[in-house]
């Protein structure tokens, strides 16, 4: 591991979920020095309490550049969970099981949009869902997106912080918050009374971007969305990612069942409750009858970084100030282009994709 210091780095990137950690990683391969900083452990906020599937839920929902986001990612994950496996030792267990869609009555509408994609959902059979997932209830004729991936999202995380550990040209600041002062044209980042001298601010600060922007008096629409979780022990009950009336089961590699999610909008209220258990515990159950015959290992709450139409932010604010932040219930299945977009524009590089729709909006 190599000890860094910096004292007055090109970038600092405020956040070290998902989207800093990658960002930073980004950055740093472009030969930035980047000091990230967390105000907890990174990669323990809604990149840990998340799914981890690899594709937006109900994906023809969803505006083109949402897609066009989530399709660069989608063909970069295989490398990237490679890489990041071989280099830290820590295996994300990216699974290419597809996902099954039962429960939904906008069949038109997800054919018309995966014909567009060439064939991302298809139709099939009872028959043929029951020879993929004997134990899945199926409540009408299903859908089936045969390229659609999940990943261990913990893992993931710990995999991104173990990276920037590594690189020499990162430094990990964990435990401390970052506060913001001064104005647009000349924002400056305090860590407790310590002034950082950075040449430029990235707030990949997920669910927190408003609150933090509000003390620049920038209107960010970026809040909280809380999500409860279940996990089942192992069981081996399905094998691929299934999602019915909303809800979702996410199959781990030993077994264990992750189910999900609730919406909630209660701010950063983080205890998990009853209600949603007992919510979330039937819906299980009727989409995995045997689900009731396994223990439930832990329930917990994140918060999404909720966004109008789940729309990010990424660019700058200002010529100091840039964003990564607002990818609502996608930030992992979105954070390897929306960190790469970022990267290209804060290097002047041409972008992968049009940046134009994801360009901070109205912030004064
Ligand atoms: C229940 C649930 C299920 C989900 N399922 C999926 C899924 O299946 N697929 C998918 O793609 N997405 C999913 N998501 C969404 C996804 O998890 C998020 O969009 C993504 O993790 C956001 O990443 P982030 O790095 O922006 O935010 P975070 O991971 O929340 O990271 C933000 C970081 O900023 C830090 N921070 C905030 N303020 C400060 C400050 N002032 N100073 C220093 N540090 C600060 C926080 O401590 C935190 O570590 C889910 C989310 C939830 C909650």
């Amino acid at each position: 591991m190599v000890q860094v210091n910096f004292s007055s780095p090109d970038i600092l990137m405020v956040g070290a979920g998902v989207m800093g950690m990658l960002s930073a990683l980004e950055l740093a391969e472009a030969d930035q020095r980047v000091l990230v900083i967390d105000q907890g452990r990174a990669g323990l906020e809604a990149s840990w309490a998340g799914g981890g599937i690899i594709s937006p839920l109900y994906p023809w929902r969803y505006a083109p550049p949402i897609t066009a986001l989530a399709t660069w990612s989608q063909k970069a994950f295989p490398d990237l969970i490679a890489s990041l496996t071989d280099s830290t030792g820590i295996d994300s267990e990216l699974s290419a099981n597809g996902m099954l869609v039962t429960a939904t009555d906008e069949r038109d509408q997800a054919l018309a949009w995966g014909a567009g994609l060439s064939r991302a959902v298809v139709e099939i059979s009872d028959q043929e869902a029951r020879v993929l997932e004997p134990h899945v209830h199926l409540d009408a004729t299903p859908l089936w997106m045969p390229r659609v991936a999940s990943v261990r999202n913990p893992r993931m995380g710990q995999a991104l912080r173990q990276a920037c550990l590594n690189h020499p040209k990162i430094e990990l600041r964990e435990h401390h918050e970052v506060s913001l002062g001064g104005d647009l044209d000349d924002p400056q980042a305090f860590s407790g009374s310590q002034r950082i001298a950075a040449h430029r601010i990235v707030l990949s600060t997920g669910a927190w971007t408003g609150h933090l922007l509000s003390g620049l008096n920038v209107r960010c629409p970026i809040k909280p969305m809380k999500g409860q979780m279940l996990l089942f022990s192992p069981c081996h009950l399905i094998h691929r990612v299934v999602l019915a009336n909303g809800r979702y089961a996410i199959p781990r590699a030993d077994g264990r069942i992750v189910f999900g999610s609730t919406l909630e909008d209660v701010g950063f209220q983080r205890t998990p409750d009853r209600d949603a258990f007992e919510s979330l515990y039937a819906s299980a159950v009727r989409l995995v009858p045997q689900l009731a015959t396994v223990d439930i290992e832990a329930q917990w709450a994140g918060f999404r970084p909720g966004s109008p139409e789940g729309m990010p932010w990424i660019g700058p604010i200002s010529e100091k100030l840039w964003v990564n932040s607002g990818h609502f219930r996608n930030g992992v299945v979105l954070s390897p282009a929306s960190s790469r977009l970022l990267c290209d524009l804060m290097m002047g590089r041409t972008p992968i994709i049009d940046p134009a729709p994801y360009q901070p909006r109205n912030p004064v």
